[in-house]
């Protein structure tokens, strides 16, 4: 069933993604659509607000890191901490997990990760949400299977393939499909992995190639104790997320993306802005939110400060209490 707009109707059913003979997934939601080349033209002449300090001092006094890893993280069984952009490590009852790890793409980067691969210890759990460059990040995979061969990948439909070829074990991927779930158990115990449906796409090398031949997706996380929404990428439309709330919800934290959406006429139907991730914070149930997605690559052409700022005054706007929906330091880390 595809989701169709407007009625209390498509809240209470689960939208699902048609996928061709071919291959191809199209996008179930009206609110989608790809942009013509003369728009995407535009989008690339469109003004960059970024404002990027030149220095890298300049950018350390307003995004300083704050590296609190260890002290937190060795108090309790359940933490968050940004590495940057959308790349998060949970603890979960003590099992790690990594959320979209990019720690290279040195180029589009004007912020590095505030956690290197290297400080961590242990990682038993990945979560992809898209082929998107700034999302799978083939070093990172490499990288994170060389130190850690023994974690498992959870990957939306159709990226199998590409993981094996990137010298993952068949064995540790796991190819799902909107809100298929699977448990797995690890030597601290079990977690539940949810594929979630997101307003998206899918592309690595160009259109007419690989466009929409994977599937892009939000997970939701879940241990005996805690329940952890991760968005990915996504526009908002009035269904998933309340369908997400209904089926999966409350969650006890939501990874929200909250940065790359200006010029909005091309990029709402793809990436929220603040506004919009209040609304997916409150629709899907959420007691804390993390905003993501903001202050690390070159992307969008807000200023690069504008997503918490924005967000600060979306949220005084819903009239919701600026605790529950909070932005960290890159590399800050705090219990759930
Ligand atoms: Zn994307
Ligand atoms: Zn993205």
């Amino acid at each position: 069933m595809a989701c169709s707009s407007g009625g209390d109707q498509g809240a209470e059913s689960k939208c699902s993604i048609k996928r061709d003979p071919s291959g191809y997934f199209n996008n179930p939601f009206p609110e989608f659509r790809f942009l013509s080349p003369f728009e995407l033209f535009k989008l690339a002449r469109a003004k960059n607000n970024k404002n990027l300090p030149s220095t890298e001092e300049e950018i350390d006094q307003t995004l300083p890191y704050k590296k609190n890893f260890d002290d937190v993280d060795s108090k309790s069984q359940n933490t968050v901490t940004w590495i940057g952009h959308s790349s998060c490590l949970l603890k979960m009852s003590g099992i790690y997990i990594l959320t979209d790890p990019v720690f290279s793409q040195k180029r589009k980067r004007f912020r590095q990760p505030g956690l290197s691969l290297e400080e961590i210890d242990k990682v038993d759990a990945v979560v992809i949400s898209h082929d998107h460059y700034d999302h799978l990040d083939y070093n990172s995979v490499i990288d994170i299977n060389k130190r850690f061969p023994s974690s498992q990948w959870f990957v939306p439909l159709g990226l199998k393939s590409w993981f094996e070829s990137s010298g993952i074990r068949s064995e540790s991927i796991h190819e799902m499909n909107w809100w298929e779930e699977k448990s797995h158990t690890f030597q601290e115990g079990e977690l539940t992995f949810t594929c979630l449906p997101a307003q998206h796409w899918s592309m690595r090398i160009a259109p007419g190639i690989d466009m929409n031949y994977s599937l892009w997706c939000g997970w939701r996380v879940m241990s005996s104790e805690k329940n952890v929404y991760f968005a990915g990428d996504t526009g908002y439309n009035n269904r998933i997320f309340r369908q997400i709330g209904n089926h999966c919800g409350p969650f006890d934290l939501s990874l929200i993306p909250i940065g790359a959406y200006e010029p909005r006429e091309y990029l709402k139907c793809q990436h929220v802005n603040p506004e919009e991730a209040v609304k997916v914070h409150d629709e899907v149930n959420s007691k804390l939110s993390l905003g993501i997605h903001w202050g690390t690559l070159r992307q969008g052409k807000e200023h690069y400060l504008a997503p918490p700022r924005d967000l600060k005054y979306a949220l005084e706007v819903a009239n919701i209490n600026e605790a529950k929906f909070v932005t960290f330091q890159h590399g800050e880390c705090r219990e759930i």
